[in-house]
């Protein structure tokens, strides 16, 4: 199987084509045509299986094709780490190449002005870690009133650094109809239960 069977649109293709990958890992055979389908996930996969693009790519392709949307942020993806953001938003910049979406990059540990003076500017894709996030929700720099798409990224990670309050605000801030994709390296039993809590009828990916 290579990125053509997963019904990837062309300017995607090209840019995969151009970063040399020449078939999909297994969760990106599993997860892709499931986002694209625009169902729910929950995912068990560790750092270094290709779960950055599982989720990257489908959401440049679904958001591409809905380019005459409200302005606004239509997908926020939440990572518990400045460097896991910013491979995340590597992975954005890679695979959106030939694309005219926009995606924008908030972390604590640094100063707050550039980051608000982007999103500011405006944005399609917003990756984030929770605190930074919330400080800018608060300051009414970000609004989540339109998001489309919801990534929770290393849920495991995210509950054992204590982010669970802020991520529970922020869910708050988010509309009901999203399509939510959960991933996690482990899956005891809290974290599936928080899982379940927030995901509308998942179909479970494990690689
Ligand atoms: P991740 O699990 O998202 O952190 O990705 C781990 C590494 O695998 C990254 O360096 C990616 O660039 C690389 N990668 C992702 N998808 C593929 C693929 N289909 N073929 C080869 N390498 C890939």
């Amino acid at each position: 199987m290579n990125f053509k069977d997963l019904n990837i649109i062309t300017p995607i293709l090209d840019a995969i084509e151009q970063v040399g990958y020449t078939a999909p890992t297994p969760i990106q055979k599993q997860a892709i045509p499931i986002v694209l389908d625009r169902k729910d996930i929950i995912g068990c996969a560790q750092t270094g299986t290709g779960k950055t693009a599982s989720f990257a790519i489908p959401i440049l392709q679904i958001l591409h094709n809905n380019e005459h949307a409200n302005k606004g942020i239509k997908a926020l993806i939440l990572t518990p780490t400045r460097e896991l953001a910013i491979q995340i938003s590597d992975n954005f910049k890679l695979y959106g190449q030939n694309l005219s979406l926009k995606h924008t990059t908030i972390f604590g540990g640094v100063s707050a002005e550039k980051q608000i003076n982007q999103v500011r500017r405006g944005c399609d894709i917003l990756i984030a870690t929770p605190g930074r996030l919330l400080d800018l929700i608060n300051q009414n720099v970000v609004k989540l009133n339109q998001i489309e798409l919801f990534v929770l990224d290393e849920a495991d990670r995210m509950l054992d650094s204590g982010f669970i309050h802020d991520i529970k605000k922020i869910l708050t801030k988010l509309p009901k109809k999203k399509q939510t994709l959960f991933f996690s390296a482990t899956m005891p039993t809290e974290i599936r239960k928080f899982a379940q809590s927030i995901l509308y009828k998942p179909t479970e990916v494990n690689v």
